[in-house]
């Protein structure tokens, strides 16, 4: 699959649209889910274009750190704690619906093992 795909977060990361942006730097940008699945439920997404986990180059390795690391940094601000699920749907078995890399961070309430 192509990596240059438009999607709804290409107009939210050039603010075409609006979103609660919580985080931001120059690779990464992070805002609440619209549909929240949890009390907490916030986005992390790279600016790069990239379709899904599975279309990641190897160049795209400090990128990918860089994402973890700033899951990492927004859980800290949204004071969890307790913990927090960390999801990143990739493809269609994966249920992946917008195809732009994303990570889900989902928090402040107890979460169930395996998911449905
Ligand atoms: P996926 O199912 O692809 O892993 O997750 C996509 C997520 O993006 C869903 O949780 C959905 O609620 C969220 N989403 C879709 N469109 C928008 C939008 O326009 N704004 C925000 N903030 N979230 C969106």
């Amino acid at each position: 699959m192509s990596n240059t795909t438009e999607t709804i977060f290409s107009k939210i990361i050039r603010k075409e649209i609006p979103a609660n942006i919580v985080y931001e730097d120059d690779l990464a940008l992070a805002f609440t889910d619209v549909n929240p699945q949890a009390p907490v439920h916030i986005l992390v997404i790279p600016k790069k274009p990239i379709v899904s986990l599975a279309t990641a180059d190897p160049e795209d390795q400090a990128l990918l750190g860089h994402l973890l690391l700033t899951v990492q940094k927004v859980a800290a601000q949204a004071e969890l704690e307790n913990g927090y699920r960390v999801v990143m749907n990739t493809g269609a078995d994966g249920g992946q619906t917008v195809h732009h890399l994303h990570i889900h961070i989902l928090g402040r309430r107890p979460m169930s093992w395996p998911p449905g």
